[in-house]
């Protein structure tokens, strides 16, 4: 009813506002307050025109009672004229320029839930149910606004009931877009090796593989699993032998997380994460009977990854086998992207997978699981992408590539930077092609047109030279970010930090500013302001005997710092069933193709290959992870005294510690004893640079960063001396993190270039 107390708003809500229920969210609050009007999604996000009394209240409403996967970053409001509407009503999406974000991906709420198990509910064991509070987003779809024609559902038109429910303001399932149900959803099916559909049930055939020691390929959300009983030792060893993946560890999922300390420490933080709607992988201190429970699931690590059920297929799977555990591993052959599609599944899976449990909604986006800790992430992919990174400032549109191993990219747009999800190392051509599809699916969902490219400066990364080619073709400028630069970068562009910051970059190796033919960097200190950087100092190089086989063979590093102390002449008998070692004892003699590297990735190679922890590597980081392992086992110990070198300020020397280590007959004390001495000699260098340039805070940032006993001695030496220790938070402090770091410095020179032409 219209009278002079009617007023109208035009009020315009931005953030994550589509495909979180948030339009019938306005709807039954303006009902409740009876206002009249309508509601809409478009491309800013969602516009409002309601009229009617106290507008205040549901301008309040909107921010304090939003949906659990909104998030609201801005109500901004207009006067506009009464319109006299009859009641409030939802109205069709329109275009126009994209400047709003996707949801992430959830598992099912608890409502959901419930009903998947009610025989009563038409959604009994129906295994796509979802609502506007959970289920697939990002994964399913294609473009914005988030409408179901957009996404993978499309295929699937509502039958009256859902439309019903599509349609009643009143439903849970108003305008939940991926809504379907056992009569018009998708179908799930379950194929034996060579294609052909198997009899009975999936869920219980599949069910059956598992326990007979069967490995079944698992359509997830952003991509299929491959799946067996993780108590079973054989079919786990057939498994590492079809993917070919002898020591990588694999991701352990439960059903729920009372079986969780069957395996692995937790605290109640680690309980909330596991149990959290982005059901990422929680890496967690193994329980000591774990391995042999699990015998082959993460052998030699201290650290086990768990999660729960992520989707209503594998839910269904946990309730009708409550003490399953199943290992979880990526169906990415070869170390290529994650298989999305049914066809690719029966062609790159055939010979390691005996079935396929599988259904006809596309994976339209390929999302890896994410793997973090409570207090930081090692991989950032499915239940995390594509939330933005807030910015201190607005910046330029910047696309920013990432480097070569464990690629992501990043897109900035106004304050906010978009990192993709994992993509991969780009060591091969299917994962370059990934990179490439990320890029162009980024740009266009985000609808951002790049003003800069940013880039590491290696020249021979696919990364680097598809950066040169994008930035020719659209005459934009390309700007080269060294390595550990972007590192600390990241780290400052997450904390918004815009004064100078002391910058701890301990990694594996990247390219320094001296070219192709200098030293490889990887353990530095640099003082990091704005766009530039200055190089404080760097641990003492060590020879990389062979050049890049010596990260992949920790004794080669042990070699070389041998051979550093003067001795040499152990090598030999030491090493003595490696057939290079005489070789490698001249090549280091002569210095012949032997690089100089600061590295400190290097040194816990160099430490593990001392201690006899590990010879050779399978992946990257394993070496670390070992020491890593066998120190935790051994429990803290104190910092060997005398056990590095600082006299020159601008360089850190570790050998007094290898010195030690050399001679050392038990390897777990010796991890222990290592961790301790890096860790003190660090804060030691830190802080007397702290001294120095007066300069407080401190970023750290690097895959050695992952080291969970690194960190907490460094956190705790360094808070010792009054110093702030910045990490990475919301991206993985490797180089699944650069690509924000190389966005960020590519905004702030674009900026400061912008001012220096200010008149
Ligand atoms: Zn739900
Ligand atoms: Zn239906
Ligand atoms: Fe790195």
């Amino acid at each position: 009813m219209v009278n002079e107390l009617t007023e109208a708003r035009r009020i315009r809500v931005t953030g994550v506002v589509q495909g979180v229920g948030f339009r019938p969210f306005v709807w039954r609050l303006a009902s409740e307050l009876k206002l009249n009007g309508w509601v809409k999604n478009d491309a800013a996000g969602v516009e409002i025109h309601a009229e009617g009394r106290n507008l205040d209240v549901l301008i309040t409403r909107l921010r304090s009672e939003a949906p659990p996967l909104a998030r609201v970053d801005a109500v901004t409001l207009q006067p506009a004229q009464v319109e006299s509407h009859a009641g409030f009503m939802i109205v069709e999406s329109t275009g126009g320029k994209v400047s709003t974000a996707i949801g992430h991906d959830t598992a099912p709420c608890a409502a959901c839930l419930a009903e998947l198990f009610d025989p009563d509910n038409r959604r009994y064991r129906h295994p796509f149910i979802t609502c506007t509070h959970c289920g697939p987003r990002y994964t399913v779809t294609r473009r914005l606004p988030y409408d179901r024609p957009q996404t993978s559902l499309a295929p699937f038109p509502f039958c009256p009931d859902c439309q019903r429910e599509y349609t009643d303001p009143a439903d849970r399932r108003f305008h939940a877009e991926t809504t379907c149900c056992p009569n018009c959803g998708p179908r799930l099916q379950l194929l034996d090796a060579a294609g052909q559909p198997m009899a009975g049930d999936p869920i219980a055939a599949a069910l059956a593989l598992l326990n007979a020691g069967k490995i079944v390929a698992i359509k997830g959300l952003g991509g299929f699993h491959l799946a067996c009983d993780a108590r079973n030792a054989a079919t786990v060893a057939l498994l590492r032998e079809r993917k070919q993946r002898e020591e990588k560890p694999f991701a352990v999922m439960l059903g729920a997380v009372l079986s969780a300390p069957t395996f692995a420490v937790l605290t109640a933080d680690d309980v909330a994460l596991l149990e959290s709607s982005e059901r990422p992988i929680v890496l967690l201190p193994k329980q000591p009977a774990a391995d042999a429970l699990l015998a082959g699931v993460a052998p030699g690590l201290g650290e086990i990854g768990l999660l729960l059920p992520a989707t209503p297929i594998q839910c269904l799977l946990f309730h009708d086998a409550p003490d399953l555990v199943l290992v979880m591993t990526s169906a990415n052959p070869h170390g290529e992207p994650l298989v999305i599609g049914n066809d690719e599944a029966l062609q790159r899976l055939a010979g390691s997978a005996d079935a396929f449990l599988l259904h006809d909604r596309d994976i339209v986006v390929r999302c890896d699981d994410s793997v973090r800790r409570v207090d930081g992430f090692v991989r950032r992919a499915r239940g995390y992408v594509p939330r933005a990174i807030r910015l201190p400032h607005q910046v330029p549109s910047v696309l920013a590539v990432g480097g070569w191993f464990k690629n992501t990219i990043c897109v900035t747009r106004g304050n906010e930077a978009f990192v993709s999800q994992h993509i991969g190392d780009l060591d091969n051509a299917a994962a370059c092609g990934f990179f490439e599809e990320t890029v162009t699916h980024l740009l266009h969902i985000l609808d951002v047109t790049p003003e800069i490219v940013a880039h590491d400066l290696h020249p021979d990364f696919h990364s680097t030279r598809f950066a040169a080619a994008f930035a020719a073709e659209r005459g934009i400028p390309a700007l080269g970010v060294q390595h550990h630069h972007a590192h600390i970068a990241a780290v400052c562009a997450e904390h918004g930090v815009t004064e100078p910051v002391l910058g701890l970059a301990l990694d594996g190796i990247g390219l320094g500013t001296g070219g192709a033919d200098g030293t490889a960097w990887g353990g530095e200190l640099l003082r990091v302001e704005g766009p530039s950087f200055e190089r404080l100092g760097h641990l003492r190089p060590l020879a990389l005997p062979g050049g890049d086989v010596a990260a992949r063979e920790p004794w080669r590093m042990a070699a070389a710092a041998l051979h550093a102390l003067g001795r040499g002449d152990e090598i030999v008998r030491r090493f003595a069933d490696e057939p290079a070692a005489a070789t490698l004892l001249k090549m280091l003699e002569r210095g012949i193709h032997c690089p100089q590297t600061s590295s400190a990735g290097r040194l816990f190679d160099a430490a593990a290959g001392l201690l006899g922890a590990c010879r050779r590597t399978s992946f990257e980081g394993q070496a670390a992870m070992l020491l890593e392992g066998l120190a935790a086992r051994h429990g803290p110990v104190a910092a060997l005294a005398g056990g590095w070198r600082s006299e020159a300020a601008n360089c850190l020397d570790l050998l007094p510690v290898f010195a030690y280590l050399a001679d050392c007959e038990e390897a777990s004390g010796g991890a222990a004893l290592f961790h301790a001495t890096l860790a003190a000699a660090l804060v030691d260098w830190v802080a007397g640079a702290a001294v120095r340039t007066g300069i407080r805070h401190v970023a750290a940032a690097g895959g050695c960063l992952l080291n969970r006993l690194l960190v907490a001695a460094l956190r705790a030496g360094l808070a010792a001396r009054g110093l702030t220790l910045m990490e990475a938070r919301t991206l993985p402090p490797s180089d699944g993190g650069l690509a924000l770091g190389q966005a960020w410095v590519a905004a702030n020179a674009s900026n400061a270039a912008n001012e220096c032409r200010q008149p």
